[in-house]
């Protein structure tokens, strides 16, 4: 049961029911908490961790004040799911938050989206307006003892506030550099309460999962993956775009084949990214995998946002390279030295290999010293994640990147 691409874009109130966050209203929250977990509904960020194990800690949580943050700052190059669920179904993802903040005992919320969306920015304005006037959100919710105000945030361009911690100092108006976790945010979050921070396709899945039941959303998907995920296809597919597939149920070529419609100009596929810049690379020989998470860690790199970028044979290496480094090299927020240092050093470093047209031996070793030290020692996602796709590409492809093919 796919659902999330089958609504069209819904403004009226009227014509939403809110029939999850109704049926949670008159459930005790520990239940809801369990048919989360029973459905292992896995975060759709990116990291994929459990979210009802999520929603569990925080309401457990000893705290008169607590907070559920809604990340829409969908940054992650190549991911724009959420955008789709912004823009399509926002009615479903403000439920997805209230059954969230009834669930930890929240009674303030904040949507925070991405600067760039403009559209789904004025989209979340009026549905806030409007459930508000429809005693969706304020004191007495539908009649209950549920009080919540929910404020939308405008992001100001920083993939950085994509991470959590980042994203919470930028609500309190602090400049926006990660926090060391432990503390996690549902311990110590916004101004040092208890705060629950999701993304926002997991806080529509939730509603599917108490909609559908869990038995049904769990027979969807495979043994570690239940239920569907929103896949964002780009680069060289002729038809990129967002799909909703159940998980298990194509392997990576299929998508790129059936739902990409093949390679542009009847080229080449080379390799998928298959999770977003921040993850490594699935080159030929591993893509005829099923989409699950299981099976995509197994063959070395992650699901990540589910952002997945066709790579053809067109497509030149160093400066795909490149251009994810400088990426990441401009969103550092420079805060530790690892990351700020190190990515600077691996852009130059590939930057004379473009000029150059390969890379030496003596690149390759610098590279990977500097990408192992990032990893190891940065002090968030943005500076660990950062190289992955450069040192898989190296990993993979180093014949055809050294001078006269490695011979
Ligand atoms: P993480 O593993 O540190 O945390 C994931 C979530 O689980 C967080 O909410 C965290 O607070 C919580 N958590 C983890 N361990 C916990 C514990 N022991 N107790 C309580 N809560 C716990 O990952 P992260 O740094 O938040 O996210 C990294 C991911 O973000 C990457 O995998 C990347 O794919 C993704 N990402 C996505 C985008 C995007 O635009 N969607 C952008 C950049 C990165």
């Amino acid at each position: 049961m796919l659902n999330f691409l089958k609504k069209d874009p819904i403004l009226a109130i009227e014509d939403y029911d809110f029939t999850a966050f109704k049926q949670v209203l008159n459930t005790p929250a520990e239940n809801i908490i369990s048919d989360i977990k029973t459905a292992d509904l896995k975060g759709r960020g990116g990291a994929g961790f459990p979210a009802g194990v999520k929603w569990e800690l925080a309401r457990k949580e000893k705290s008169a004040e607590k907070y559920v943050v809604c990340n829409a700052d969908e940054g992650e190059p190549g991911t724009f799911k959420d955008r789709y669920l912004l823009e399509n179904s926002p009615w479903q993802v403000l439920e997805g938050i209230l059954i969230s903040a009834y669930v930890i005992g929240a009674e303030k919320g904040y949507i925070y989206i991405r600067g760039e969306y403009v559209k789904p920015i004025k989209i979340f304005n009026k549905i806030i307006e409007k459930a508000e006037k429809k005693g969706l959100l304020g004191e007495n919710i539908l009649g209950s003892e549920f009080d919540f105000e929910l404020e939308l945030i405008r992001g100001a361009g920083a993939y950085i506030c994509g991470d959590e911690t980042s994203l919470l100092n930028s609500i309190e108006g602090q400049r926006p550099r990660s926090r060391i976790k432990p503390p996690y945010p549902i311990q110590s979050g916004l101004y040092g309460k208890p705060t629950l921070v999701n993304n926002v396709e997991t806080l529509a899945a939730a509603v599917e999962i108490i909609n559908q039941g869990v038995e049904t959303y769990t027979a969807l998907g495979t043994a570690e993956s239940n239920g569907t995920k929103l896949i964002s296809l780009s680069g060289e597919v002729n038809e990129p775009g967002v799909y909703e597939i159940e998980f298990g149920s194509l392997t990576i070529r299929e998508i790129v084949e059936q739902l990409g419609k093949g390679i542009r100009n009847n080229g080449q596929l080379k390799f998928v990214v298959p999770g977003g810049v921040s993850t490594s690379i699935l080159p030929q020989e591993k893509l005829d995998i099923p989409y699950s998470y299981e099976d995509i860690k197994a063959a070395g790199s992650n699901t990540g946002s589910g952002a997945m970028i066709v790579v053809s044979e067109e497509n030149d290496l160093i400066d795909l390279m490149l251009n994810v480094a400088e990426f990441f090299m401009s969103e550092t927020c420079g805060t530790c030295f690892p990351c700020r240092e190190g990515i600077r050093q691996v852009c130059y470093l590939l930057e004379n290999a473009k000029e150059r047209g390969y890379l030496t031996q003596r690149d390759f070793e610098l590279i990977t010293d500097l990408s192992q030290t990032t990893y190891l020692a940065a002090r968030c996602g943005l500076g660990q994640s950062s190289l992955n796709f450069v040192t898989s590409v190296l990993e993979h492809y180093r014949d055809e990147l050294l001078q006269g093919g490695g011979q």
